[in-house]
């Protein structure tokens, strides 16, 4: 038995939160008997459960690590047609992304049809440690790896204490190989954050999400999460 707020955020419809509030404002039936208090027990797949009258059909939860490749959506569908990277994992499972990549961006990228996870790892309070790393324009100093690591200014704000390191530099073609890793999710952050120091980001991969990372995938690889990693997400 699950809590009824929990299996609809789980069926990726509503976050928890907004979930309680579709139950309050007597939304959600069960079994036909509309509910509206919070704490009612169900059990997924054997009681019927609606959300304004449409049926929410749990699909068993999945979780994959896909490498995305660079020029792919990090999108469930494009109106471009462009690649999304659902095209990537052959399951009838409803995945979306957990945040996203730019589309120049390749990298590891968590696909899953749980809503509930998926609120959970983007909200800031997990501070999620993520590990890019760029090949730039130019080579920074010290200093301005040290700027990296302590705070940089932005438009919307400094950015929070962050590990960096230069693992490469190429003088001839005066271009840098930089690992960054930030616990921060802002829109383009990495590629601002070069930018803010004067080092446009020519290449950019995410190589690591918290503990997982991309050993034995190519670009377009994917796999299922074991479910001990699973586990170790939640
Ligand atoms: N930072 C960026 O600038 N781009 C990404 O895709 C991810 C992080």
């Amino acid at each position: 038995m699950e809590r009824l707020q929990k299996v609809i955020a789980q069926a990726g419809i509503a976050s928890r939160r907004k979930a309680e509030q579709l139950i309050l404002d007597g939304r959600v039936t069960v079994n036909g008997k509309r509910v509206t208090e919070l704490g009612v027990k169900v059990t997924p797949n054997k009681d019927k459960i609606e959300v304004n009258g449409v049926p929410i059909d749990r699909e068993e939860p999945a979780y994959y690590v896909l490498y995305k490749p660079t020029s792919v959506i990090s999108s469930v569908k494009d109106e471009k047609g462009r690649k999304v990277v659902t095209d990537y994992i052959e399951t009838t499972a409803r995945l979306f992304p957990i945040g996203r990549l730019d589309y120049d961006t390749s990298g590891l990228l968590l696909m899953t049809n749980d809503g509930e996870l998926a609120n959970q790892l983007m909200h800031p309070k997990f501070n999620i440690e993520k590990v890019y790393v760029a090949k730039v324009k130019g080579i920074p100093t010290r200093e301005e790896i040290k700027k990296l690591v302590t705070g940089i200014r932005l438009e919307d704000g400094m950015t929070a204490p962050a590990k960096a390191k230069m693992l490469s530099f190429d003088k001839k073609k005066q271009t840098a190989i930089i690992q960054l890793t930030i616990h921060e999710g802002r829109n383009r952050q990495v590629r601002r954050m070069f930018e803010a120091l004067g080092y446009p980001v020519m290449k950019l991969k995410r190589e690591q999400y918290s503990f997982l990372n991309l050993h034995g995938l190519n670009p377009g690889d994917a796999r299922a999460l074991k479910p001990i990693e699973v586990k170790h997400l939640k």
